[in-house]
């Protein structure tokens, strides 16, 4: 075993999450929807998607988020396609899908990633923060499942795959609204898995612990002190890479759990598991 200790940081240059251990055509010609895919864990889950032969189409606000993935793909020969999409906004996401769907006439695979999160005490949260967040993660969730969700039924079925966080179920002080909203999607996957089931969609999740990226990291733990507080309640003592998330989310993906529905897979080095009240090595005294 490789007792090296992983970085906590990928980088561009990497191998894409998957293809150390997927076969290269696991996703061949699989017409694949991925919000958030310009960046952080959305970038890493374009990246394998496209390396392992799927027709992948990135969305989000931004289009300077989509350069980086669009040049590589220029190099390396993926296919893969940028459109600008904020999901709050319901009438734009039926635009883009129904566009989506007649330029490549299907759709396979919907990866809702984008997300917006920060900390701050519930008390001082503002509405107009509350529904932001709420809007991206948990309707923008809804409406690119429901709009894409139609293509699949209509069409040969397929898959969506969210990404929610452990405090879904456990809570987390200081962010009520992206725990809420995660909540709100970890529900809609195991509804949707078991609604879905007849049309051939697989619905999944996957419950990432800390990853750094531009927005948690600048978010979420702003300095190394804020980091090295939370990775002390990490089991596995790190932080995961975007692409390590990724590539657990391709398994996922992948015909090897061709038979896995309404599932989420807890991704987070341990981190919401009970921690010992003893020390190792510590005697327990009796009597
Ligand atoms: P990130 O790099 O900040 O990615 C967020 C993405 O969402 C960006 O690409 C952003 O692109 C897009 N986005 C935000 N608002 C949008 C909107 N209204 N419409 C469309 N796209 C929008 O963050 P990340 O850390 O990789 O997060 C990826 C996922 O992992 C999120 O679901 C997050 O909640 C989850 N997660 C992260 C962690 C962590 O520690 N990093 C832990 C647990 C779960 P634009 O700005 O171009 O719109």
């Amino acid at each position: 075993m490789n007792s090296e200790r992983p970085r906590e940081t990928g980088d561009l240059a990497g191998d894409p999450a998957g293809t150390g251990f997927l076969p290269a055509d696991t996703f061949q010609d699989q017409v694949s929807v991925v919000t958030g895919g310009g960046t952080g864990l959305g970038l890493e889950i374009s990246r394998g998607l496209a390396a392992l032969g799927a027709d992948v189409t990135i969305l989000s606000r931004d289009p300077d988020h989509h350069g980086a993935l669009l040049a590589e793909a220029g190099e390396r020969g993926w296919r893969v396609t940028a459109k600008a999409l904020d999901v709050r906004e319901a009438q734009d996401v039926t635009r883009v899908a129904n566009e989506i769907v007649a330029e490549k006439g299907k759709v396979d695979l919907l990866v809702n990633n984008a997300a917006g999160n920060f900390v701050c005490p519930s008390e001082r949260l503002s509405f107009n923060a509350w529904r932001a967040v709420l809007g991206i993660v948990l309707d923008g969730t809804f409406y690119c499942s429901r709009e894409f969700g139609r293509a699949m039924i209509a069409g040969d079925g397929g898959q969506i795959f969210n990404i929610v966080a452990t405090y879904a179920w456990t809570g987390m002080p200081g962010v009520v609204h992206s725990a809420s909203a995660k909540a709100g999607v970890l529900a809609m996957t195991k509804t949707l898995a078991a609604e879905w089931a007849r049309h051939r969609i697989r619905v999944n999740a996957i419950a990432p612990g800390p990853f750094h990226s531009e927005g948690a990291s600048g978010n979420l733990w702003p300095d190394e002190e804020w980091a090295e507080r939370l990775r002390k309640g990490i089991p596995l003592q790190r932080f995961a890479t975007a692409r390590e998330i990724a590539a657990h989310s391709l398994y996922l993906c992948s015909p090897l759990c061709s038979w896995v529905t309404g599932e989420c897979l807890v991704a987070d080095g341990g981190g919401s598991l009970p921690t010992p009240w003893w020390t190792a090595g510590e005697r327990v005294k009796r009597g």
